[in-house]
């Protein structure tokens, strides 16, 4: 057996074990051999229940002294056990008469869980525990317990055991005691062992804070595979020569010539490194962020006019139908005093519409077009592909940008990618150590502040009441509804039910609907009405959350904003505060609210800053939720956290520098090891 061998192979993996592992993404011995604890337990020695500390989980052992089932409300069974030091309630609500049968008076019990405070006493619900007969057999564990992630019906032993198998194949893999330049000791391998099977009390403290060198060497080395990883993209995104746009400075004057505004000090530093790119030999790879309303759309609009000015094509990739429309227009409406026309290629264009279209980008007469996925179709071709835009790139991924540069031909396209999701720098440099960064600090000035309260549900007919007095004065509100499911379906009913009572609420509003179960006809259709100022009032689903511009719009209620992210709450509130009134934002909550739900929307209160709420939201949830599902999947980090691991980041980006230029078989091997898939950046 060796690591590539089918985890299936192993001792204890059936077939249904085999399911749960495949769902775990652990096809091979080498991916549990890389499946690392999420944390550890520690069951090494009884707590006294006279001292046990509410919030720790602890282990206890003592006699059962009573055993009942109540029936108040809730059917629970109840057991008290006491160890000397005192009496501890144990309390189950999903139990089996089986299960009580077990738990006769007198018997010993070992219970591990978390200790809290009730009416009555200390207690624990639902601890994991076992029974026995003799208080000999109840005994703690050697060593700290390491917790896996996992999914049901793959229990926390079943997964140990495997994982100590895939330990012993490691053994007699030589890869895994390489040494790696610069990562120090221990050895992988060792390292590996030191996680998966804890030692002695020292390095159980460490674990349980983090600290452990073990963790550090891997966290090193996790951090360092990505970095080499993403090096590896770039190089390769960078190996054909760019389409030189030498001239792009003049666009910059040119746009600004037709913009009716004066860019501010920020989108000017940012318009002069995107133009420097566009002059180099080798394609641009930049991001841009900048908060929602600090004015991306124009860095964007700068480079297409560089591509068109210099006769060559450029495309701006927008995240939805809506948005590409949005786009389209304003687009046209700075470009058409330059002589240019963007067109709109968009999935809904009849045939007949398409396929001129289409013609126009493959003889290179269209020279811009903005558009959805529909421009990733293979029938799409361009004459010569200079600049690729993409706006609200965490919508995209990395394979869908690099479909697009192999539309331009031989030379590869500028890539100029727009993100309204402002990240911490350091974060930036580890997510995106592919692209440069630009940053817009700035918002245009005469922006009035948002105003945004947060209140309780119970204050809904007050909410109510200045929507009805708003919009007698002409001003229009959006209305989100948030997610109750992970269920587009459960979503949209949600937002019919909501419309529905709005408008038997405030009968004499005209409220309008979207969410993303409808049609997109219909969906523009409620959008445009909103924008026409033909409705009032718009009810939505999250879907709203994207790039939308309607500056009439000057009030945003979101219901139950205690279920949603800092970063979502804030692009959905740059929704309103886009035109000259003072904005408001309601968050209203369903009470009572946990503590994490209140400092997030007291965050919301208290600030406007993008960057600074990123910051809260990752302290508060950590950067995969930050992200995004799909980019979640894509740093897919086993044991670094970004975040968290910030300060080892600095001296890995020197270190994947010198593993390209000197050892170019490690790097290859850490990346293989870590960021997996080998086959991934082999048609890169
Ligand atoms: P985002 O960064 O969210 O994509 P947009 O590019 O949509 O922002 O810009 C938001 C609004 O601000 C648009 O109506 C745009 O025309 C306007 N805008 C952009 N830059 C400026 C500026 N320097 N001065 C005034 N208005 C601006
Ligand atoms: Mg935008």
């Amino acid at each position: 057996m060796t690591l590539d061998t089918e985890a299936t192979f192993l001792k204890g993996a059936g077939p249904a074990v085999a399911i749960r592992l495949r769902a775990l993404g652990l096809e091979r011995v080498r991916d549990l051999l890389f499946h690392l604890p999420l944390r550890y337990e520690d069951r090494r020695a009884h707590v006294a229940i006279a001292q046990l500390r509410a919030g720790d989980e602890s282990l206890v052992r003592g006699r059962i002294v009573a055993v009942d089932v109540r029936y108040g409300g809730r059917r629970t069974l109840r057991v008290t056990i006491d160890d000397g030091s005192g009496p501890l309630l144990l309390r189950f609500f999903h139990f089996n008469e089986a299960q009580k049968n077990n738990l006769g008076e007198g018997r010993w019990l070992q219970a591990f869980g978390d200790a809290r405070v009730a009416a009555g006493g200390i207690e624990m619900v639902h601890p994991q525990y076992r029974v026995a007969d003799q208080v000999d057999e109840l005994q703690p564990e050697a060593s700290l317990t390491p917790i896996y992630p996992t999914t049901t019906g793959l229990a926390q032993p079943r997964l140990r055991q495997l994982v100590a198998q895939a330990l012993e194949v490691a053994t007699r893999e030589p890869a895994l005691v390489t040494e790696l330049p610069g990562l120090g000791t221990p050895s992988t391998l060792a390292a590996l062992r030191a996680i998966h099977l804890p030692g002695d009390d020292a390095d159980a403290r460490a674990l349980l804070a983090g600290t452990h060198p073990a963790q550090q060497r891997l966290k090193r080395e996790e951090l360092l595979a990505h970095q080499l990883s993403l090096r590896v993209l770039r190089q390769r995104q960078r190996s054909r020569p760019s389409h030189r746009l030498r001239d792009a400075a003049a666009s910059i004057s040119e746009l600004s010539s037709v913009l009716g505004f004066s860019p501010t000090g920020a989108q000017r530093r940012v318009l002069d490194e995107v133009a420097q790119d566009l002059g180099g030999a080798q394609p641009m790879l930049r991001l841009v962020q900048g908060d929602v309303g600090s004015g991306k759309t124009v860095i964007g609009a700068m480079a297409m006019l560089a591509a068109a000015r210099a006769g060559l094509q450029a495309v701006l990739l927008a995240p939805t139908e809506l948005l590409a429309e949005q786009h389209q227009r304003n687009l046209a409406r700075w470009f058409e005093p330059l002589g240019l026309a963007p067109v709109l290629l968009s999935s809904r264009l009849k045939k007949s519409a398409r396929e001129p279209i289409l013609a126009g980008l493959a003889d290179g007469s269209l020279p811009l077009v903005v558009g959805t996925h529909a421009v990733f179709q293979d029938d799409v071709r361009f004459k010569a592909l200079a600049v690729v835009v993409v706006d609200e790139q965490h919508r995209f991924g990395v394979q869908q940008r690099l479909a697009l540069r192999d539309k331009g031909g031989a030379n590869a396209p500028h890539q100029l990618i727009m993100s309204a999701t402002p990240i911490p720098r350091t974060l930036a440099q580890t997510v995106y150590a592919d692209l440069d960064i630009s940053v817009i600090d700035e918002l245009p000035p005469g922006r009035t502040p948002i105003q945004t309260v947060v209140l309780s549900n119970e204050k809904r007919s007050d909410v109510l009441a200045r929507i009805g007095d708003a919009c007698r004065q002409q001003r229009q509100v959006y209305w989100v509804c948030t997610l109750i499911e992970e269920s587009d379906e459960l979503d949209a009913e949600a937002a019919e039910a909501t419309a529905t009572k709005l408008r038997a609420e405030l009968p004499e509003l005209r409220v309008g609907l979207v969410h993303g179960r409808m049609k997109g006809d219909l969906k523009d259709e409620q959008m445009r009405a909103f924008q026409d100022n033909v409705t009032q009032l718009l009810v939505a689903t999250t879907v709203i959350e994207v790039g939308v511009d309607v500056p009439n719009a000057s009030i945003m209620v979101i219901e139950n904003a205690e279920r949603l992210g800092l970063s979502q709450l804030h692009q959905l509130r740059g929704r309103v505060g886009r035109g000259s009134t003072a904005s408001q934002c309601v968050l209203l909550y369903q009470g009572p609210l946990g503590e994490a739900a209140r400092a997030r929307l007291e965050t919301m209160r208290a600030t406007t800053d993008g960057f600074a709420i990123a910051q809260r939201d990752l302290e508060l949830r950590g950067p995969g939720e930050l992200l995004g599902r799909r980019q979640t999947g894509e740093i897919g980090m086993k044991l670094a956290d970004p975040m968290r691991d910030a300060a080892l980041i600095p001296p890995l980006q020197p270190l994947a520098d010198r593993y390209l230029q000197d050892e170019p078989l490690l790097a290859k091997l850490l990346i293989g090891r870590w960021v997996g898939d080998p086959e991934r950046y082999a048609h890169v």
